[in-house]
């Protein structure tokens, strides 16, 4: 990407747009395209079209999605399916129509067939049924991958897909009831701590297994993708290391400082069992994260507090 390059962040104030705008800046690049959902409603094809045939950006980052944790997932179905359908579309479409440069679309491990082998190669990609709680997301997500792949084999547009791994960071979101496992603890955590609770509820088992990126990390590695891969083939982004749940709660509990116990409801459910990327291409081009998981554990949690009446 060229350093006057116009580059629109898709999703800009979300946890994985708000890294990358972070991290292009720190790489110097000042022509960065933002828009707020309500500035434009990406499910608006009219809206979309007007703005790229206004804007003509030079790269695009597909950053904007409808996401959250499993309960979120599982409740909204009818609208996380409609709306990330409908905001890959437009864009994609938009991109394609406008001579978009370069495109990389944002995708997600849960596209993996629930029950298949670990860690999840790329090429098990349809390769079995999905986790039912998440299905509505992932099959937008698989969506998405194929309209990257249909307009360069169609068009020869030079659009790629990466799957990131579970992501945590500044500006992910703390509401209980949408989020995702990491931001979910850090703040039972701390509201256990803060109010003297002797004890913090954790959902499941504990026992399933879970891979952690810090969004920075993602951010570099879509960086590196955008300037150094052009392929077809889409790319798994993550650590390659993972943990049980019930691990990821022990390394909360010591980084917020929690001394009380922590108690398992298994009237929640585990959803799939393991989710652990092969990241080898990724690190066969010769990346790899840098952020370990205590260290970007301390670190999140010291953002929740310095932002804590943003994200409560
Ligand atoms: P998933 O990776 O799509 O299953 O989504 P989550 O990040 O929401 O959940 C991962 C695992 O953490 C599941 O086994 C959850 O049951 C478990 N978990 C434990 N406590 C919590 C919590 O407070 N919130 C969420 N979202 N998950 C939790």
């Amino acid at each position: 990407m060229e350093q006057q390059a116009k580059i629109y962040v898709a999703g800009h104030r979300g946890m994985v747009g708000s890294a990358l705008v972070r991290k292009l800046q720190a790489a110097g690049y000042e022509n960065i395209l933002m828009r707020t959902s309500s500035e434009l409603d990406l499910r608006n094809q009219e809206a979309v079209n007007a703005f790229f045939t206004a804007e003509k950006p030079d790269y695009v980052f597909l950053a904007a999605a409808k996401v959250g944790g499993i309960l979120a997932n599982n409740t909204y179905r009818g609208e996380f399916l409609y709306d990330n359908l409908m905001i890959e579309a437009n864009i994609i479409h938009a991109a394609y129509q406008n001579g978009v440069k370069k495109l990389m679309f944002l995708g997600s491990s849960c596209i993996y067939p629930k029950m298949a082998p670990q860690p999840l190669k790329e090429d098990y990609l349809l390769s079995g049924f999905l986790e039912a709680t998440n299905e509505p997301y992932a099959i937008a997500k698989i969506a998405g991958i194929k309209l990257c792949e249909a307009y360069r084999s169609q068009y020869g547009s030079n659009f790629i897909s990466a799957m990131p791994t579970n992501l945590y960071g500044p500006n992910d979101n703390y509401d209980l009831q949408g989020s995702h496992v990491l931001p979910a603890l850090i703040r039972k955590f701390h509201e256990a701590k803060i109010n003297n609770q002797p004890t913090v509820e954790v959902w499941g088992s504990g026992s399933p297994r879970r891979e952690f990126l810090h969004a920075d990390d993602l951010a570099d590695a879509c960086f590196f993708l955008m300037q150094n891969y052009d392929g077809e083939l889409f790319v798994n982004i993550g650590t390659g290391e993972d943990v049980t749940i019930r691990e990821l709660a022990e390394m909360v509990k010591e980084a917020v400082g929690f001394a009380g116990e922590i108690r398992w409801n298994t009237d929640k459910p585990d959803g799939t069992p393991r989710k652990l990327m092969d990241v080898s291409r990724l690190h066969d081009m010769g990346w790899r994260h840098t952020t370990d998981l205590k260290e970007g554990i301390q670190k999140t949690y010291q953002d929740f507090l310095a932002n804590v009446e943003l994200y409560v």
